[in-house]
């Protein structure tokens, strides 16, 4: 392929420019996966104010923390409306038993 003349500079340029771009280390390590904690289970994950488990299904998917990582619950509409007014869902106890339990 014949590449006009006035052209070529600004190609090797290019080529140039990426080239260095590719060479930069990446500055942040990529933080851990979510543990999926919703999957396989359709009933909201929260807890209620009286502590036991919520019994309405989940429709939405959660991040929340928790023990320094993040983890991911399915909660119930009524639950998000709380989570959007700054009210962060309770995870119930018994859905994060199965985080202790496959951390060995
Ligand atoms: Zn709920």
């Amino acid at each position: 392929m014949r590449v006009p003349v006035h052209l070529a500079d600004d190609i090797r340029a290019f080529i140039e420019r990426r080239m260095g771009e590719a060479h930069k280390a990446p500055e942040t390590t990529p933080a851990p996966e979510p543990l999926e904690l919703w999957q396989g289970d359709k009933r909201c994950q929260a807890a209620t104010s009286k502590g036991s488990r919520c019994r309405s299904p989940s429709a939405v998917v959660y991040k929340l923390q928790h023990a320094g990582r993040s983890i991911e619950i399915g909660i119930c509409a009524q639950h998000q409306n709380q989570a959007r007014q700054g009210i962060d869902p309770r995870v119930h106890p018994s859905v994060l038993d199965s985080v202790t339990k496959s951390n060995g």
